[in-house]
């Protein structure tokens, strides 16, 4: 009785299961820029679209392209003139009126560069 039996069964074409990592991830990691870091800061300039205040304040002047200590000069502006004129109307004509005109709260501010001259401001009372 020989029993012919084949008891090694072959298994060799039983794949395994490969990992085949595919070409997902191949880009190199982005190395960290090695150019000039622009930081973003505003440069220290003063607009002008802000209103001036009546007395001398950092102001930019144009013509010097810095930033300087304006000069102030008071003129009679409308205000003065209308407080004047009012004044007359109600009798203070005796120089009462004249108070407006010397007073310097009630003239105009012309904000004027101390170094070129340049007017940079002007700040009327109206
Ligand atoms: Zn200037």
């Amino acid at each position: 009785m020989s029993q012919s039996s084949n008891p090694s069964p072959c298994f060799s074409n039983e794949k395994k299961p490969q990992y085949n990592y595919q070409n997902a991830a191949t880009t190199p990691p982005p190395g960290y820029p090695q150019g000039p870091q622009y930081i973003s800061q505003q440069p220290n300039s003063v607009v002008l679209s802000t209103k001036p205040g009546f007395k001398s304040q950092l102001l930019f002047c144009p013509s010097c392209q810095t930033n300087v200590t304006s000069d102030t000069e008071f003129e009679n502006g409308a205000f003065a003139w209308g407080s004047a004129f009012c004044c007359c109307i109600l009798g203070c004509w005796l120089g009462c009126c004249c108070i407006p005109l010397v007073v310097d709260n009630c003239k105009d501010v012309t904000h004027s560069c101390p170094n070129c001259r340049a007017q940079l401001a002007q700040r009327s009372r109206l």
